[in-house]
């Protein structure tokens, strides 16, 4: 089973897509992960990569894609399924995505939309801390690390993310209303999308989406 989860940053995608890998037992691939673990290495890739992130800014597509394909393609390889989030996250990222599992003869069984209002993102983003060893994520008032700035699960350090610094937040929404929100179009075309209210508390999303990911009314 192939799941993408969509909605704008701070819509809850990295805990919700944590607990859907666990329920379906299938890998979670967060390309915001993926690429944050790059910027912390000294190379080329993980220099071009904080030049935009820093920026609040999408990596373009020809630095991106290639290494994320590549991660689907070896996570499919040892089982088949996984949770996506943050890729694709442009319509010419799901195109290129369609093709790629075309040629396996697979493709994403359910896209998730995780619909939150702007007014609750903003304080959302502005009070997220996440653990920089194993991505878990924070939040400085309704869910503080036990002990400051160390991680509950892998006793990490809980850091604040650059382009989660207020002066950032709102590009990052800009930029997510301009190139991911088409995909919602793009992907209802193709009878594939589920809604799902992302404004209550996380075990009702969590179970509003275990519905929709096996094609249940979502309630
Ligand atoms: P959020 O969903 O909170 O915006 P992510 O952790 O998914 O955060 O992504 C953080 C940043 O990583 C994005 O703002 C973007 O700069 C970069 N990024 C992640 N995935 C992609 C992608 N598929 N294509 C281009 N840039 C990406």
């Amino acid at each position: 089973m192939i799941l993408l989860l969509l909605g704008a940053p701070g819509s809850g995608k990295g805990t919700q897509g944590r607990r859907l890998s666990e329920h379906f037992k299938i890998p979670y691939l967060a390309s915001g992960d993926l690429l944050r673990e790059a910027m912390g290495k000294d190379t080329s890739f993980g220099r071009q990569v904080s030049e935009y992130i820093e920026r609040g800014l999408y990596v373009p597509d020809e630095i991106v894609v290639p290494p994320l394909i590549a991660e689907l393609d070896r996570v499919q390889r040892e089982g088949g399924g996984a949770v996506l989030d943050g890729f694709p996250r442009t319509r010419e990222q799901a195109e290129v995505l369609d093709r790629s599992l075309g040629e396996r003869s697979s493709g994403i069984d359910r896209v998730l939309l995780l619909e939150v209002p702007r007014d609750v993102l903003l304080p959302r983003l502005a009070g997220r801390r996440v653990c920089r060893s194993c991505n878990a994520s924070y939040h400085v008032q309704t869910k503080p690390p036990k002990v400051d700035a160390i991680c509950d699960v892998c006793g990490g350090e809980v850091y604040q993310r650059v382009d989660d610094k207020p002066d950032m937040v709102d590009d990052r929404l800009r930029v997510y209303f301009e190139r991911t929100w088409p995909l919602v179009a793009y992907y209802k075309g193709k009878q594939r999308l589920a809604q799902i209210d992302g404004n209550r508390p996380e075990s009702d999303v969590t179970a509003a989406l275990i519905r929709a990911a096996d094609g249940q009314p979502v309630g």
